[in-house]
């Protein structure tokens, strides 16, 4: 199979799983990775591939917007996102780098005793923007919170099953702050 560079349409064959972990805007047919929407192609440090969508003018995130991002780095107090989408202003990438966070006081109601129980590495969150200069954002909701993940052991796919999610390829069983929307590939 030819690899697409550069714009890429829905279906454009990207890779392998075995060279790339998928990001947004790319889907997984038996190991192998497609463009689910018509952007560009971006490839992280850590083989994470994206395809991003490309038009017009990049959105900014406003107080009440709700984003979609992805997990870049998971302190003990915060978590640390990195904007991909604002909801409702379009498919449009937002500005590079736009770094947010998520305090342990905004993940959900109730007291957390451990982030890293409520998000993985990589995964990708839908949060609500509760401050838009310093970028805070809450998960606390049903349709906020991890939207979709990957096994922390294999990089396989975690399907939910009730509250928990399990890995398809190892069945490892892992947890996080579930959003309702979970898997149902809103990326
Ligand atoms: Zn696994």
């Amino acid at each position: 199979m030819e690899k697409e560079e550069g714009i890429v349409v829905p279906g454009g064959f990207l890779g392998t799983s075995e060279e790339f972990t998928p990001g947004m805007g790319v889907y997984d047919e038996s190991g192998n990775i497609y463009a689910s929407v018509t952007g560009e192609i971006s490839i992280s440090d850590k083989r994470v591939i994206d395809v991003l969508p490309k038009v017009g003018t990049p959105p900014v995130p406003e107080e009440g917007d709700v984003v979609i991002g992805r997990i870049e780095d998971l302190r003990d107090a915060v978590a640390v996102v990195n904007i991909a989408r604002v909801e409702g202003k379009g498919d449009r990438e937002v500005a590079a780098s736009t770094q947010a966070i998520i305090h342990i006081s905004n993940i959900k109601s109730g007291y957390v005793s451990e982030l890293q129980r409520e998000f993985g590495y990589l995964d990708l969150v839908k949060a609500k923007v509760l401050d838009a200069k310093a970028l805070r954002l809450s998960t606390d909701g049903n349709d906020l919170g991890v939207i979709k993940a990957i096994c922390g052991k294999c990089k396989g796919d975690l399907k939910k099953k009730g509250n928990t999610l399990t890995c398809d390829k190892c069945k490892r069983v892992e947890v996080r702050k579930l959003s309702e929307d979970y898997g149902k590939g809103l990326v």
